[in-house]
Parts: structure tokens; C-alpha cells; sequence
């Protein structure tokens, strides 16, 4: 057995802390160590070319590399092994950067956890076998959960690739929260004629199969071939006999909150989501009509010309396979009420949220386009944007900035000028985060052009005086105390992930953050991939975006989806679990922790019935090797042998280095 220790510098990533030359003169005093080398860049390409020579040059048959997490380059560098002819998973990676370099500022402590951390990949590898990786045919369809503007481009990117697409949609329409937009900053291009031909060619592609009012019940299965179930929700309408005509909805007797409307104005209990909805359809909410509530009416059934009205209808399950996944679920205004009872906690009714005031100035909206107060319908002159409601405030525990509040309260403080030429706008900020290309100058606009006062502080208070509402704040410019009469106030409420996030990111296997959203592969490297393989995002489900960076993501997570799908097969990995069958008692603990249902039921010779894993599906998690009563499941590459090792060398009292046995073996030291 011949090692070869390989310790990077990572620039001073590494070096700054950890003093690589002891490392290695250190790792060649170790057991089977036969060469020893500190390279300023492992990864870069003169990196690998050594590694490769002294694998070659060494007879070495197997590696230890102490550099980054394994997650980084691990594939990098079992690519350069495999070059030089050896098994690429006779490797082990030492984790010195984030576990070691990154973490301590001593450099004495740091390189003696370097060595530590390299004695014990020694141990381990020492105990490595070659493996060699399978294959598994890959499904060539894609699945796309959400179908706001993110969700819709991801579709039609895949679809557009020839890659099969099953959109799936949780509301009765497609279009999301860029649907309930007027206008769109910076160019001030009306939202509705840019998102619907996008909605009718989704609706209209071949390539696309769309799901709407319909969630996802349950994911299986892994990269390549997941295997998931979707509930359609029974809306008790027959989609396909469906005209939209919406007579039901002017005879419907039962009203019901208007949810495509955020909440402004009313809906009945059968409605269509808004006239450019696609698909056009009708969809009834049992919770609010008369005849599921009260056991009479039926009146939509009665009117509808299409016979399209069906209460028997349930909620059907589809299960469907897919290659890959994207989720595009989105956000939803943070619930401010609770948060700021100084706000008046939702007591006012003309202390709004920016989602309200948007479909206010929507001419398909409730009011028809027309700004008015809600609680008497006047039309507002004095008009108050107030920033950064449950964002960049930890004194409500939500530090993040929304990513929108600043750009879209400038657009909405112009389009109120256009509404209400002789109105005036308040914007009170923190400060005007307008990153994007041109949205420094539309925010100028705004003031400049459109005469927006901004004052520099946070509001306070909101309360009511003489039929007006008070703003009261601190202007941080000027240095004192401001207050300004509004006769509505306009709250940039907080973005969180669409409700539900959480159940979905289970489902889905991926982790998120405070506020529910999805998190990325890498924030810099893989801002599209998840750490599930196979399971991509875009737009704001991954965290705020505006849509040009919520499209740009989708069509990022599309070509990674269709260059997945192109290839026949995918490679699995060799490390995956093996029960020994003579020990095995059949008690299927194992197939009860499985979550990719890898293990299946065999009977022996003589009629025993053991565990079987059925490597192909079988993603080397190790719940079932911890599950298993008489140990009898390792993981191959993570063998008890393995892990004991390991935890036996860290707590042996390290042998004094050998500078004899060091130079007796080839060394060599080039840093
Ligand atoms: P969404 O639009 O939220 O769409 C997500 C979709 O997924 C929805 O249809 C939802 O029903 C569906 N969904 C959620 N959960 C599930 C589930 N579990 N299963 C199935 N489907 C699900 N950006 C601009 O660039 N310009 C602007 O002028 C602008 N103005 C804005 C004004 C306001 C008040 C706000 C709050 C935001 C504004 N934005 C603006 C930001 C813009 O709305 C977002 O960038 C965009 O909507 C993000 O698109 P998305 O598809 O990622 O998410
Ligand atoms: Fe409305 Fe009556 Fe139809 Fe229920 S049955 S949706 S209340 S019209």
C-alpha cells in the first residue's frame, strides 16, 4: 500500500493558518505514506498535473488530499486519479479549509487539527476498496412547480428544447404575482400584455402539460427518476367543458375574499381569477358556497350554458416520473399585522399593503384603475409609502432586505402622480437600494420628474386624527422628528416563500432559510442547483428577486434541466448500502427507513427472507445502515471499519514526528 498526501495551499486561503510544509512532513512520518507534497492550487490545472505525475512517477495507489469540502471539487479530483489510472474512489478529501484554515486564527493550533484531520484520512483510506459506479437510465421528462413568471419561462425554455413538461400550479391560473402587477419598473411596461401571450403559448405547447389547481402529494426517487404524485384539486368544474363565460359568478349569491385581488374588493364563492386567467376557467371554493355550507342553492349549475358544474368531483391523483424538478414557487407578502401594531395592526382600513395598492392601480383591478380610500372611497391626495415594513428591522426578527421595495415604491409613486396629477407622494426609506441597470435613474424620476418627497427614516407610528392618518417618523437627514398627514399609507410589507415552502422543501428533500426560502447548491457556484440532485430553482422561491432576475434564473435552471435530460443514462454512485444476507434476520427496520424505497424483500434458498438493496435506487443516505438492529447494512466507502478508524486515530496521542523514517521515503516538498 503506497498513500500519497497531497495539501493545499488554497493561495492563503489555507496557507494564512495552517502551515502546509509541516502538514506534510508531518503526514510522511504516517504509516504507507510514500509521498508528501504542498501545492499552491490543488484544483488548477498544474495542481492536478502533480498529482497525477506522483501517482504515476510514486506507484501510489491511494490519496489523501487535504484541501476544501468535498463538495467543491471532489469529482475534480477523482477525474485527475482516475487519469493517472488509479480507482477514483480510492480517494479521501480532508476538509482543512471551512473545518479548519477558515475557522481558527492560531497557526500552531490550526496545522496540529490539519495533521490530526490528515492522520485520520490516512486511517481511512488505508481501509478503502476500489468501487465502481453503475448506471441508471434517466426519464426524459421535466416537472415545473409554480406558474408565476419563473415557473412559465422555465417551462418554455424545456418545452422549447423538445424536453416533455408538466407544469403544475397550485391556483385555478397561471401567472403568479407579476399577474396581479399594473406597470413594471423600469420601463414602466404594462404587465399584463408582456406576461399573457407567455401564459397562452405555455397553455398552447405541445411540449407542455398544464396542471393547474393542483399541488404535489409526494416526491420518491432520485436524480434522473423521481417518481411523484399530484393531487388536482377538485374545483368542481370540468376544465374541459369550462368557456369561462363567468355567468356562474354574476349569479352566485355567496361571496368569498378575492384572493387574485390580494384581498381588495370581494369574490363569490365560484369565480373566475381575473379575465386574462389562463386557462379560463371557473373554480368554486366549498368553504364559501351556499350549497356545500348550507345544503341549498345550486343556482351556477342551474346557468351554466356549458354543463360544465360538477359537486360530485373530487380530488384526483395523478403519479408521474421525471427526470429533473424545478421549483418556482415564489414569495408572499409577509403578514404585517401582528409585527407592527404601531401601524395600527390592521385596524385602519386605509393603511394598506403595496400587493393592495398594486391591483388598486391595475385597470382590470377591483376599483377599475381609480386610487381610491378604502374606507369611504374618496380619492387620496396625501399619500405615504412607508419602506421596509418586517424588512432590514431586526427589531421584528426579519433582518433581510425585500430586494423590490425600493424600486417598486417608486414606480407606484409615479404611477400615482399619473393617476392623480394633483396628489403627493411620501416615500420614508431607510436607503434606496436600486441596484439594477437603469434603476438609479428611474428612481430620480421619480423625485425629480414626478415630485416624490423621500425622507430619510423610519415611520414610528401611524395613527388617526381628524379623518387623516399620521405619520409620524424621524427624518435622519435633517435630524428631527417628522409628521406627515396621509390620506393612505402604503406599506412595503416584508417578502416571504409562498406559503407551504417548507412542506414542499421536505417533500423535495432541500433545505431553506428563516423566511422559507429555498436554499441554492453554492450562493456563488451552483445559485440554481439544490443539494438535491436533479432538483433545480428559479425566480423568487429561492430568495426576493425582481423579474428580470427572476426569468434570468429560470432559464438558467432550464438549461441545466435540458442538458440533464439529454444524456441517456446517468452514472450512480458505487457508495451505496450492501446488506450481508447471511446475517441478515428479516426484521425490514431498513426498508421502513428507506426514502427512496431501495430496498426490497428475497428469499434464500431454504425459504429465509433477508433484505435486498437494489443498487440502482439506493442514494448511499445511511438511514438504513443506522436503522438496522444487527448492523449487518454497511455503506460501501463509509464501512464501521472506516469510521472507527478514523475516530481511533484522532484520539491517539500522535506518534512524535520521525524525521529519519520521512527522509527514507521519496519526499518531496515543493511549496
Ligand atoms: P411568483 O410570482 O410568486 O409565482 C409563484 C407561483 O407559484 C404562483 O403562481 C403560486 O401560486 C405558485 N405556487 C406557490 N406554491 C406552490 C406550490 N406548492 N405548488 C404549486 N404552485 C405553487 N418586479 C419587477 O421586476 N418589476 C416590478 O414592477 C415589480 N413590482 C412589484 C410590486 C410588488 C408590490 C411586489 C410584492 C413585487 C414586485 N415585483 C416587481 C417582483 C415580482 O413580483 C417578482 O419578481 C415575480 O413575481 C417573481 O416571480 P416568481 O415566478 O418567482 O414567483
Ligand atoms: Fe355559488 Fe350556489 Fe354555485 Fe355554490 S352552488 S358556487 S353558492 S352558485
Amino acid at each position: 500500500m503506497r498513500i500519497g498526501v497531497f495539501v493545499c495551499q488554497c493561495g492563503t486561503n489555507i496557507a494564512a493558518t495552517v502551515a502546509t510544509r509541516r502538514v506534510v512532513e508531518a503526514a510522511l512520518s504516517m504509516r504507507d505514506v510514500f509521498h508528501g507534497e504542498s501545492i499552491q492550487y490543488t484544483c488548477s490545472d498544474p495542481g492536478q498535473r502533480a498529482i497525477i505525475d506522483a501517482i504515476q512517477q510514486k506507484n501510489l495507489t491511494r490519496v489523501v488530499l487535504a484541501a476544501c469540502s468535498p463538495r467543491m471539487h471532489e469529482t475534480t479530483f477523482r477525474r485527475a486519479i482516475a487519469q493517472a489510472g488509479m480507482n477514483p474512489f480510492m480517494l479521501e478529501m480532508v476538509n482543512i479549509r471551512e473545518q479548519c484554515s477558515w475557522i481558527h486564527s492560531d497557526i500552531d493550533t490550526a496545522t496540529e487539527k490539519a495533521i490530526d484531520l490528515v492522520r485520520k484520512g490516512v486511517a481511512r483510506v488505508r481501509r478503502q476498496t476500489p468501487l465502481h459506479a453503475g448506471s441508471v437510465p434517466v426519464t426524459r421528462r421535466a416537472l415545473v412547480i409554480g406558474g408565476g413568471v419563473a415557473g412559465i419561462q422555465a417551462a418554455l425554455d424545456i418545452a422549447d428544447a423538445g424536453v416533455p413538461v408538466t407544469l403544475v400550479e397550485k391556483s385555478p391560473t397561471l401567472g403568479g404575482n407579476m399577474a396581479r402587477l399594473d406597470k413594471t419598473f423600469p420601463t414602466l411596461d404594462c404587465s399584463s400584455c408582456i406576461l399573457t401571450p407567455r401564459m397562452v403559448e405555455v397553455k398552447q405547447h405541445e411540449n407542455i402539460d398544464l396542471m393547474v389547481s393542483s399541488e404535489i402529494e409526494n416526491v420518491r426517487g432520485y436524480i434522473g427518476n423521481f417518481e411523484v404524485d399530484i393531487r388536482r384539486k377538485a374545483t368542481c368544474v370540468i376544465e374541459e367543458k369550462c368557456t369561462g363565460c363567468m355567468i356562474c359568478e354574476q349569479k352566485c349569491p355567496s361571496r368569498a375574499p378575492d384572493d387574485f385581488n390580494a384581498g381588495v374588493g370581494e369574490s363569490k364563492a365560484i369565480s373566475v381569477a381575473f379575465p386574462q386567467a389562463v386557462p379560463l376557467v371557473a373554480a368554486l371554493r366549498k368553504e364559501y358556497c351556499r350549497l356545500f355550507l348550507k345544503g341549498r342553492c345550486s343556482v351556477c349549475k342551474k346557468v351554466c350554458p356549458a354543463g360544465a358544474i360538477d359537486y360530485e368531483q373530487e380530488d384526483r391523483f395523478v403519479t408521474e416520473r421525471f427526470g429533473a424538478i424545478v421549483a418556482a414557487t415564489g414569495f408572499e407578502q409577509f403578514d404585517w399585522k401582528k409585527a407592527y401594531p404601531s401601524f395600527g395592526g390592521g385596524l385602519y382600513p386605509d393603511v394598506i399593503t403595496s400587493l393592495e395598492y398594486e391591483r388598486m392601480l391595475s385597470a382590470s383591478g377591483p376599483t377599475g384603475g381609480h386610487i381610491r380610500r378604502p374606507s369611504d372611497g374618496a380619492e387620496p391626495k396625501h399619500i405615504v409609502f412607508i419602506s421596509c415594513v418586517g424588512s432590514r428591522d431586526e427589531s421584528v426578527g426579519r433582518p433581510a432586505c425585500c430586494g423590490v421595495g425600493c424600486m417598486y415604491q417608486a414606480k407606484q409613486a409615479i404611477l400615482t402622480k399619473e393617476h392623480i396629477p394633483d396628489s403627493q407622494s411620501y416615500v420614508f426609506y431607510l436607503d434606496v437600494r436600486a441596484g439594477g441597470k437603469g434603476y438609479e435613474e428611474f428612481v430620480r424620476r421619480a423625485t425629480r420628474e414626478f415630485g416624490t418627497i423621500y425622507v430619510r427614516g423610519r415611520v414610528g407610528k401611524v395613527y388617526p386624527r381628524n379623518g387623516k392618518l399620521i405619520c409620524m417618523g424621524t427624518d435622519t437627514l435633517a435630524g428631527h422628528q417628522v409628521e406627515v398627514e396621509a390620506d393612505l399609507v402604503v406599506l412595503a410589507a416584508g417578502l416571504n416563500a409562498a406559503g407551504a415552502a417548507a412542506g414542499l422543501a421536505r417533500k423535495l428533500n432541500i433545505s431553506y432559510d428563516m423566511y422559507g426560502f429555498f436554499s441554492e447548491g453554492h450562493p456563488k457556484l451552483k445559485p440554481v442547483e439544490t443539494n438535491t440532485g436533479g432538483v433545480f430553482l428559479a425566480g423568487a422561491c429561492q430568495g426576493p428577486k425582481d423579474i428580470p432576475a427572476s426569468v434570468a434564473q429560470a432559464g438558467a435552471a432550464a438549461a441545466k434541466v435540458v442538458s440533464l435530460l439529454s444524456r441517456a443514462e446517468l452514472e450512480t454512485s458505487p457508495m451505496v448500502a450492501e446488506v450481508n444476507q447471511m446475517k441478515c434476520t428479516g426484521c425490514f427496520k431498513c426498508r421502513e427507513v428507506c426514502p427512496y424505497g431501495a430496498i426490497e424483500e428475497q428469499e434464500l434458498r431454504g425459504g429465509r427472507r433477508v433484505a435486498h438493496v437494489i443498487g440502482s435506487l439506493c442514494q448511499g443516505c445511511g438511514l438504513c445502515n443506522v436503522a438496522c438492529p444487527p448492523a449487518v447494512i454497511p455503506l460501501k466507502g463509509y464501512t464501521d471499519n472506516q469510521l472507527i478508524a478514523e475516530v481511533v486515530e484522532v484520539l491517539r496521542e500522535p506518534e512524535p514526528a520521525s524525521s529519519a523514517g520521512a527522509s527514507a521515503k521519496a519526499v518531496e516538498v515543493a511549496e
